[in-house]
C-alpha cells in the first residue's frame, strides 16, 4: 500500500509526511484509489488490482463485526515453522522498550528537535575549505539516522496504543517534528555547507575513493536542496515560498470541498428497479409533488449500487452524469493548482511539473511516463476492445429482451453494469465458501513458513517482551543457520488483530450495537511501519532494523472460527513482503534501506509476492477446511485463480486513462479546457462514450493529494512485479535458491542504487512488459491475440 512516503522519500519531499511512514492501505494512493473506484468491491475477482481498496472496506467499520476475547487469539501459534530447537544466541541488539509516558513523549520529541538543530547549526558554521566528506555528509547522515530512530517509533504510538493520552501526545510529536521538518529542509547555511563539501570532494580527488553508496549519499543529499529551491538568489526563492503556499492553499481547498460534498440524485423506487432491497432502505425518502423519491448521494455505499444494479439504463445514466458533476466548484482551483506547479517548476529550472516530480522517481522523466503509458496502452487496447465487444453482445440482448432501443454504443454508465453481471454468470465463485478454507490459525502461520523456508530466515518468538499492547507478538529474526550473533537480522512485531475484549459483557454490547464505544483505538487498516532503519554505525558495528505489521485480520463469529477472505490473505502476504523488505536490507546509510526506494518501485516487490496467493500448490498448502480440514479442492482453486483477470483489459485501460490524464495537465506549458480534456481521453483510453462532457477531473483526489503526476507508478510497479515472478519464481515459486536471488538482488541493495540496477541485477537483462501483458492476454476469454 502502497504508496509510502518512505523515510527517503519523506526526505525528498521535507518531511511533511512524518507518520505515513507505512506501506500498505492509509497511504494518499490507496486512499485516492478507493475515492476513484469508489471502494467498488464486487467479488473476490477485483481484489488483486485495488487490494488495498478490499482492506479497506474489509475493515473500515469495527460496529458491524464481532470482535474475539483476547483469549481467543493466544490459541495462534508460530512455532508450526520451525522443528528446531529454539535459538539460544542473544540478539547482538537489545529489543527497543515501549514504556513511554505521554511526558516522555513530548520531552524525547523536544530533545531531539534540540539536538538535530544543533548538530545542523554546526554543519551550517563550517568555513567553506572546512567542508568535506567526513565534516558535512557523515555527520548529516548521522543526524538524519539518530532524528528518525527516535521520532519513528514515538509517532507510532498514535495509531497503535490503547491509550488516549498517549496517542495524543504522539501525534502532537509527529506535528512538531513535521514543522521542524520544514525549518531544516529550508536551511541555507546547511546546503551550502553540502555544496562547498561537493565541491572541495571532486577538486580533491575525494569523489573517486567514496563508495558507490558515499557518491550517491552526497548526490542525494545535495539534491535534496536544489529541489527545495535553495540554490535560487534569494528574490525567485522568496517567490517560491509565496507561490508554495498558495499551491498548498488550492490543495487544501480542493480537499475541503471533496470532504464537504453532499450533494444527492433523486429516484424514484420504479427507476431503482434492480438495485438491491436493503441499500434501497437505506436512502433517504421524502415526497414531492405527491411522488415518493428517494435521494441518494454520491457516497460509495449509496451511488456504487446504482451504477452496478439499476437496470433501466437512463438511471444509470442520471447518476452517472450527476456523479461525474458533483465537485465542479473544484474546477478552477485545479486549474489554479495547474498554474502554480507551472510556476515553480520554471522557477527551479524544470520544463515541467511532471519532469520535477519524476526526477526523483525510477522512471525520470515526464517523457519516461509517456513512453510507459503509449507503449501499454496500445498493448492492453486489444484486451479492451475484446472485453467491450463482449460485454456489449450481452447489452444488446438484454436490450432486446426487455425491448429497450440499442443504439450499438458502450457508455460510462454501462461499464459497471455489465461488467458486474459478466462476471456473475461467467464466475460461480462463493467468497464465504472459500472463507471457510482459510482459517487464521492456519494462514499466518504457514505464510509465515513459507516466508522463511523462502527467504532462509528464523523467526524466534520473544514472549513476555515489551510492547504497546499484550497482543502484539515480537520476534527476533535470524538466519536460518545462525551459529553466533552475526546471523542477527533484526525484529519484528506483528499486530494483527482488532483490539479486542474479554469482559463478559462484550457480546451484550456487541448486540446493542455499542461496542464502538469499547474499543481501543487502533490503525484500522493493513500496513507496515518500517520502525528503525538498520545500517553501519561509527564504530563500523551494525545497527539492526526493526518493522511493524498492524493489521485487522478476521474475527471469529458465534458459530465459526476466524476466517480469512482470499483477498485478506493476499493483503496479509503482500504486507509481509514490505516487512522481508525491512528486514533483510543492508546498506550502509539509513536513509537507503529496505523500503527507502522510489516511489514508483516500492509496491513491487510486495506486488510480485501477491502471485504465490494464486499458485494452485500454495492455495493447496496453506488453505484448510475449518471444520473437515481439508485443502481446498481442486475446482474451488481454478475457479479462484480463473477469477483474478475478469475484464482486466478494461479496468487498466480506466488506470491509464487516470495516469495520462495525470501526466498531460502536468506537461502542459499552458493551461487548456481540462473538462474536455477529461472526457475526450477518457473515451479514447477506457472505451466508454459519455453523452455530454462532465468535469470529472474536479473530484481526481490524487492530483491534489500528494499523488500529482504519479499515478502511473501504480501501473508502473505491476509490470515489474509481474516481469519478475515469470522470469525467475514462476518455475518454483517455493524454491530458497530464488528466494536467496531475490533477497540478494532486490531487497539487500534497498535504495542505495538504482532500482533499475536491482531489477538487472535480479532479471540478467532490463525489465519489460512482456510478462505483465501476457497475463492479461493468456486471459481474455475467446480472445485469439
Ligand atoms: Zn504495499
Amino acid at each position: 500500500m502502497t504508496v509510502p512516503a518512505t523515510a527517503a522519500a519523506r526526505r525528498l519531499l521535507p518531511r511533511t509526511a512524518r507518520g505515513r511512514t507505512v506501506l500498505g492501505w492509509g497511504s494518499a494512493l490507496a486512499v485516492g484509489l478507493a475515492a476513484l473506484t469508489g471502494g467498488d468491491i464486487r467479488t473476490v475477482t477485483q481484489r488483486s488490482r485495488w487490494k488495498h481498496a478490499v482492506c479497506r472496506e474489509s475493515y473500515g467499520s469495527l460496529k458491524s463485526v464481532l470482535i474475539a476475547p483476547r483469549s481467543f487469539f493466544s490459541t495462534i501459534t508460530f512455532t508450526k515453522t520451525s522443528n528446531q530447537p529454539p535459538m539460544s544466541i542473544t540478539p547482538p541488539q537489545p529489543a527497543p522498550v515501549w514504556n513511554h509516558s505521554a511526558d516522555d513523549i513530548l520531552r524525547l520529541t523536544k530533545e531531539t528537535i534540540a539536538q538535530d538543530r544543533e548538530h545542523l547549526d554546526k554543519i551550517g558554521a563550517l568555513s567553506a575549505s572546512d567542508c568535506n566528506f567526513n565534516s558535512v555528509f557523515v555527520p548529516l547522515a548521522s543526524s538524519e539516522t539518530s532524528f528518525d530512530s527516535i521520532l519513528e517509533p514515538l509517532s507510532f504510538y498514535q495509531n497503535v496504543s490503547p491509550s488516549k493520552e498517549l496517542r495524543d501526545a504522539s501525534n502532537e510529536a509527529e506535528v512538531l517534528a513535521r514543522d521542524y521538518g520544514v525549518e531544516q529542509s529550508m536551511r541555507l547555511d546547511v546546503f551550502q555547507a553540502k555544496v562547498n563539501a561537493e565541491k572541495n570532494i571532486k577538486a580533491s580527488g575525494e569523489w573517486e575513493k567514496l563508495s558507490a553508496e558515499d557518491q550517491r549519499l552526497v548526490e542525494k543529499m545535495v539534491l535534496d536542496g536544489t529541489r527545495a529551491g535553495l540554490a535560487l538568489p534569494d528574490k525567485e526563492r522568496t517567490e517560491l515560498t509565496a507561490l508554495k503556499k498558495e499551491l498548498s492553499q488550492a490543495c487544501l481547498e480542493f480537499s475541503k470541498n471533496f470532504n464537504e460534498e453532499n450533494g444527492v440524485v433523486s429516484f424514484t423506487e420504479e427507476e431503482l428497479k434492480g438495485v438491491p432491497k436493503d441499500v434501497i432502505s437505506g436512502y433517504k425518502k421524502r415526497t414531492e409533488d405527491s411522488k415518493e423519491l428517494y435521494d441518494v448521494t454520491f457516497k460509495t455505499p449509496d451511488i456504487f449500487p446504482i451504477f452496478k444494479f439499476a437496470e433501466n439504463p437512463e438511471t444509470r445514466k442520471r447518476a452517472q452524469e450527476a456523479h461525474e458533476a458533483r465537485l465542479a466548484i473544484n474546477v478552477p482551483l485545479l486549474d489554479k493548482a495547474l498554474e502554480l506547479r507551472r510556476k515553480i517548476a520554471k522557477l527551479l529550472g524544470y520544463a515541467t511539473w511532471a519532469d520535477y516530480i519524476t526526477e526523483v522517481k525510477m522512471i525520470k522523466s515526464a517523457k519516461g511516463a509517456n513512453d510507459f503509458l503509449d507503449d501499454l496502452e496500445s498493448k492492453l487496447r486489444p484486451v479492451g476492445l475484446k472485453e467491450r465487444e463482449i460485454l456489449l453482445a450481452m447489452k444488446e440482448a438484454e436490450h432486446k429482451e426487455k425491448n429497450i432501443p440499442f443504439d450499438g454504443e458502450f457508455y460510462l454508465w454501462d461499464y459497471r453494469y455489465y461488467d458486474r453481471k459478466y462476471i456473475e454468470k461467467t464466475l460461480d465463485l462463493d467468497d464465504s465458501l472459500v472463507k471457510e478454507y482459510f482459517p487464521v490459525s492456519v494462514v499466518v502461520p504457514t505464510i509465515l513458513e513459507i516466508y522463511q523456508n523462502l527467504l532462509g530466515v528464523r523467526f524466534e518468538e520473544i514472549k513476555d517482551s515489551s510492547t504497546w499492547h499484550t497482543d502484539v507478538q515480537h520476534f527476533a529474526v535470524w538466519a536460518k543457520d545462525a551459529k553466533d550473533a552475526s546471523g542477527f537480522i533484526g525484529y519484528c512485531y506483528l499486530d494483527l488483530f482488532p483490539r479486542g475484549t474479554s469482559s463478559p459483557y462484550f457480546s451484550v454490547w456487541y448486540n446493542f450495537g455499542i461496542l464502538n464505544n469499547f474499543q481501543e483505538s487502533k490503525y484500522s487498516h493493513a500496513a507496515v511501519w518500517p520502525l528503525l532503519a538498520g545500517y553501519d554505525k561509527a564504530d563500523g558495528a551494525r545497527s539492526y532494523p526493526l518493522t511493524a505489521m498492524v493489521a485487522n485480520l478476521a474475527k471469529p463469529t458465534p458459530d465459526k472460527p476466524a476466517l480469512m477472505r482470499h483477498d485478506d490473505v493476499v493483503t496479509f502476504f503482500h504486507e509481509m513482503g514490505h516487512v522481508f523488505h525491512g528486514l533483510l536490507s543492508k546498506t550502509k546509510y539509513s536513509r537507503f534501506h529496505g523500503t527507502s526506494v522510489a516511489r514508483d518501485f516500492v509496491e513491487a516487490p510486495s506486488q510480485m509476492l501477491e502471485n504465490w496467493c494464486w499458485e494452485p500448490k500454495v492455495l493447496e498448502k496453506m488453505s484448510s477446511h475449518y471444520e473437515t480440514k481439508k485443502p481446498l479442492s481442486s475446482d474451488l482453486i481454478e475457479k479462484i485463480i480463473k477469477s483474478r483477470y475478469v475484464n482486466v483489459g478494461l479496468f487498466y485501460l480506466r488506470q491509464l486513462f487516470f495516469a495520462k490524464f495525470d501526466i498531460k495537465v502536468h506537461t502542459d506549458q499552458e493551461s487548456d479546457d481540462y473538462t474536455s480534456l477529461w472526457n475526450s481521453l477518457r473515451e479514447k483510453i477506457s472505451l466508454v462514450k459519455a453523452d455530454k462532457p462532465a468535469p470529472g477531473q474536479a473530484s481526481f483526489g490524487h492530483i491534489t493529494g500528494g499523488y500529482d503526476a504519479g499515478y502511473y507508478g501504480y501501473t508502473y510497479s505491476l509490470v515489474f512485479a509481474a516481469d519478475m515472478y515469470a522470469t525467475v519464481f514462476k518455475a518454483d515459486p517455493l524454491d530458497p535458491s530464488r528466494g536467496a536471488k531475490y533477497a540478494q538482488a532486490i531487497l539487500r541493495p534497498g535504495g542505495s542504487r538504482e532500482e533499475l540496477d536491482s531489477l538487472k541485477d535480479f532479471l540478467g537483462r532490463p525489465p519489460n512488459n512482456e510478462a505483465f501483458i501476457k497475463e492479461l492476454f493468456g486471459t481474455v476469454p475467446g480472445a485469439n491475440l
